[in-house]
């Protein structure tokens, strides 16, 4: 039973997170994304609330690395610096690997 709610936890978070965090960029983390995350899981059936605490925690904690890596100057894809580059729509922090790595910091 728990190595069942395990399994699903992980494939919760394989697909959707990705998802999640292209549509909202990192700096706007905010209480939509839990909605989002909560809907799902409800969706889901992710009935027990403490899977559903866990899962959410899993991912902020996620998150919340990404951003500091990316604060600190670093890709969290690949570890590469980032660099800050001028694009069409203005300037934009982007891996230094690119085009290898196509992590760009919104
Ligand atoms: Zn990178």
């Amino acid at each position: 039973m728990s190595l069942k709610v395990k399994s699903k936890i992980d494939v919760v978070y394989t697909i959707n997170l990705p998802k999640t965090i292209k549509k909202y960029n990192i700096e706007n983390i905010s209480d939509l994304v839990k909605e989002d995350v909560y809907k799902k899981l409800i969706s889901l059936n992710i009935d027990s609330k403490e899977t559903r605490k866990t899962h959410v925690n899993a991912i902020h904690k996620t998150l919340a690395e990404k951003e500091t890596k990316v604060n600190s100057g670093f890709c969290p894809k690949c570890g590469g610096k980032l660099v800050l580059r001028n694009g069409r729509y203005g300037p934009f922090k982007g891996c230094g690997n690119f085009p290898r790595c196509r992590f760009i910091s919104k």
